[in-house]
C-alpha cells in the first residue's frame, strides 16, 4: 500500500499529506504529538491508543482524533495513513510488525526491538515489502552539533580518528530502571552515533563496572562501554542515568593531528558575582528539541513522497545487537564481539 496522498487544511494552515496515530501518549510520545500538531507540516493526529484513559484523553483534546483501543486497533484504522510507536520499547517488534503486514509507514522510537532475535525479525519482514517503510528515532544524527562533528571527521581536519570520549549521562530515571535498560534503552543512542560519526560497524564491546552511585540502589550507575570499530576506533562511552545536575551529552573525537568535540556552550554565558556559569539542559527534551523536529519532520517528507530516508530497520537492529553483545559483556565480564549478517540489499 502506498500512502494515501491527501489534501485538506489543517489548523496550522498547512495541507495534509499524511494522516498519522500515535501509539502510546506518555514521555516522549506526548512531546511527539505536540511537535506534530503545533510544529511539524503536512500531517495530523488523526488516532491515539494508550492503555491509561486519562492520558489519552488528554492527548486527544483539541485535536479531532479518536482513541483506539490498542495499538493493534490503531493500526488497522484505515484513516490512519502511517503510525508513530512510542510506547515502551518491549512493545515495538510487534507493533512496526503488524504495520509493515499491512504495508503501512510506521516511525518507531528506539529500540527497534528488545533482542537482535525481534529486531532481525522486523528487517527480514521490511525487506519481504521490498521497500523502507520503517523509520527508527535515532534524532542524534538529526542534531546541529553531532553533524558539524562528523562534518569535520569527514573533511580529514584531524586525520584519522583515533579515540572517541564520550558520556551519556541524564539527571534521574524512574524507580523501577535497571542496569539492562541503561543497556538495551540507553546505549542504543551510543553506539548508533558512533557508527554515524565513523562510518563504521562496532565489532565488539566490553562493559566497565566504576564504584557506582549511592543514589540509585541496583543499578550499576554508571557504566562505562567500551567500543571497537572495524577499523580500530576505541569508543569509552560513560553512561550515567542519575547524575542529578542536569542533561549532558559530550564526545570528543581524538585524531592523528587534532580533536573535534561537541560544543559544550550554552546559549548564554553569565558572569556575575565572580563565578562564570553557562545553562545546562535539564533533559532530553531541552537537548533535542530542533533534532525531534527534524526527524519527525524529514520522516513525513520522505514518506510521503514515498519511502523513509532516515534512520533505518538496519540501523535498529544492528544497535539492539550491540546492545546485546555489551549486555553479555556486563554478565559475563568480558570482551563481547558483534557479529552481523550481512545487510540486505534495501539498506545500502
Ligand atoms: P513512558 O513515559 O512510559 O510512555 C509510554 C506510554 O506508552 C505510557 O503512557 C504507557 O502506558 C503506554 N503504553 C504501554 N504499552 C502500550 C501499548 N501496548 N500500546 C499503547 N501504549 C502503550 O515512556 P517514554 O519515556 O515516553 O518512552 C517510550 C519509548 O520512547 C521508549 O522506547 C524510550 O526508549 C523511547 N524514548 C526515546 C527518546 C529519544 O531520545 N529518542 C527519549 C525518550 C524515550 P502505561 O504507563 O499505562 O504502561
Amino acid at each position: 500500500m502506498s500512502v494515501r496522498r491527501l489534501r485538506c487544511d489543517t489548523p496550522k494552515g498547512d495541507t495534509v499529506d499524511m494522516r498519522v496515530g500515535v501509539i502510546g501518549a506518555g514521555g516522549i510520545g506526548s512531546d511527539h504529538l505536540r511537535r506534530l500538531r503545533t510544529t511539524l507540516s503536512g500531517v495530523e493526529v488523526v488516532a491515539i491508543a494508550d492503555p491509561d484513559p486519562v492520558r489519552a484523553a488528554a492527548a486527544v483534546r483539541g485535536l479531532g482524533a479518536t482513541i483506539e483501543a490498542s495499538g493493534e486497533a490503531l493500526i488497522a484504522n484505515e484513516r490512519v495513513d502511517a503510525v508513530v510507536v512510542t510506547s515502551p520499547g518491549f512493545t515495538h517488534a510487534d507493533l512496526v510488525s503488524a504495520c509493515l503486514a499491512i504495508g503501512k509507514p510506521v516511525f518507531c522510537e528506539k529500540p527497534l526491538a528488545i533482542t537482535a532475535h525481534d529486531a532481525w525479525r522486523v528487517v527480514q519482514a521490511e525487506v519481504a515489502t521490498g521497500r523502507r517503510l520503517v523509520q527508527v528515532g535515532f534524532m542524534r544524527r538529526y542534531d546541529a552539533s553531532y553533524q558539524a562533528l562528523k562534518s569535520v571527521l569527514d573533511a580529514g581536519t584531524i586525520g584519522q580518528a583515533l579515540v572517541i570520549h564520550a558520556a551519556h549521562r541524564n539527571p534521574d530515571v524512574p524507580k523501577w530502571w535497571t542496569t539492562e535498560l541503561t543497556i538495551k534503552d540507553s546505549s542504543v543512542h551510543d553506539s548508533d552515533i558512533v557508527r554515524f560519526l565513523t562510518g563504521e560497524e562496532i565489532i565488539a564491546s566490553t562493559v566497565l563496572r566504576p564504584r557506582t552511585s549511592s543514589r540509585l540502589a541496583d543499578v550499576q550507575d554508571p557504566l562505562i562501554i567500551v567500543f571497537e570499530t572495524s577499523s580500530g576506533i576505541l569508543v569509552d562511552v560513560e553512561l550515567s542515568v542519575n547524575i542529578a545536575y542536569g542533561y549532558d551529552i559530550r564526545a570528543e573525537v581524538v585524531g592523528e593531528t587534532g580533536t573535534a568535540a561537541l560544543g559544550d556552550g550554552g546559549l548564554v554565558t553569565l558572569k556575575h558575582a565572580a563565578v562564570r556559569s553557562t545553562d545546562l539542559p535539564a533533559n532530553w527534551r531541552q537537548r533535542f528539541t530542533l533534532a525531534y523536529d527534524r526527524e519527525l519532520q524529514d520522516w513525513i517528507d520522505a514518506t510521503s513522497a514515498g519511502e523513509a530516508t532516515g534512520p533505518s530497520s538496519w540501523d535498529g537492529f544492528v544497535a539492539t545487537t550491540v546492545a546485546e553483545a555489551s549486555h553479555a559483556s556486563y554478565r559475563d565480564g568480558t570482551r563481547t564481539e558483534v557479529v552481523l549478517p550481512d545487510r540486505p540489499v534495501i539498506y545500502r
